[in-house]
C-alpha cells in the first residue's frame, strides 16, 4: 500500500500549474500509482474549474459561443475533407525498459520519456542507473537496486524527490512500495537499500547532486555530479 503522498499543498499547485514541470511530472506520475491523489487532483481541478466559471461568467459565455463556432467549423471542415488527410493513428507507444534481460513496465505519465533513456551504468556494486532526458537542461535518473544492493549514505544539497516504480526499497528510516513518492532535502540523511529478491526500480529527480556523507563518500563524490545529476 502506497504510504508516502506528495503534501496537500503541493496537489493544490500541481492543479493550478504551480509547480516546475519535473515537479509536476512526478505528481502526475504518483497519481498512475495513487488512487486517493487521483480523487484529491479531480476534486480540486472541479473546485478550480467552478471557482473560475463563477469568476467570469460572461467570459466564459463568450468563449462557449467562440467555441461552439469554431467546433462547428472544425467538424465542417473535417466532414469536407478528403479521407487521405485523415490524422495517421498514433504509433503504438513503448512501455517498458530493459536492464539485464529484465524488463519494467514504466507508469503511463512516464512511456513518453522512455525514447530518452540512456545507457545503464554500474554504479556501485549492484546500483545501476540510466539517464533519462526529460526535455530543456533537465535530467532525471533511472536506478535500480539489486538484490542487497546500497547507495552510500548521502545527503541532498537540493531536493530529490523520487517515486518507486517496481520492488520495495528501505532507507534505515522507512520501507517504501512502488507508487511511494519520497522528497528529501538537505536535512536528511538516508542509505537506501534492499532485500527485495526482485531488486527495486526507481524514478528519481535531482535539482543538486548528491553529497555522500560517509566510507565510500570519498570516492565517489567527485562523480556524484556525473552520475546524479
Ligand atoms: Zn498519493
Amino acid at each position: 500500500m502506497i504510504k508516502f503522498h506528495p503534501d496537500p499543498e503541493q496537489l493544490s499547485l500541481y492543479v493550478q500549474g504551480g509547480l516546475t514541470p519535473v515537479e509536476s511530472l512526478m505528481v502526475r506520475a504518483h497519481c498512475d500509482y495513487c488512487d486517493r491523489c487521483s480523487k484529491v487532483v479531480h476534486e480540486k481541478t472541479v473546485l478550480l474549474g467552478e471557482k473560475f466559471a463563477s469568476e467570469n461568467v460572461l467570459a466564459a459565455e463568450t468563449r462557449a459561443v467562440h467555441t461552439s463556432t469554431n467546433l462547428s467549423a472544425i467538424f465542417d471542415e473535417i466532414v469536407k475533407s478528403p479521407a487521405s488527410n485523415a490524422v495517421p493513428p498514433p504509433k503504438k507507444m513503448p512501455t517498458t525498459v530493459e536492464l539485464d534481460g529484465r524488463r519494467f513496465v514504466l507508469p503511463r505519465t512516464l512511456r513518453k520519456f522512455i525514447s530518452s533513456v540512456g545507457n545503464w551504468s554500474s554504479l556501485v556494486g549492484k546500483v545501476w542507473q540510466a539517464p533519462v532526458k526529460l526535455g530543456g537542461a533537465q535530467i532525471a535518473n533511472l536506478v535500480y537496486i539489486g538484490q542487497h544492493g546500497e547507495i552510500p549514505e548521502h545527503t541532498h544539497k537540493g531536493v530529490e524527490t523520487t517515486l518507486v516504480l517496481k520492488g520495495e526499497f528501505k532507507d534505515g528510516i522507512n520501507a517504501y512500495q512502488p507508487g511511494d513518492y519520497i522528497r528529501m532535502s538537505g536535512t536528511d540523511t538516508h542509505t537506501p537499500y534492499t532485500d527485495s529478491p526482485q531488486g527495486c526500480l526507481i524514478f528519481s529527480v535531482l535539482d543538486q547532486p548528491l553529497q555522500f556523507t560517509c566510507g565510500i563518500a570519498k570516492f565517489i563524490n567527485p562523480f556524484s555530479a556525473v552520475y546524479f545529476r
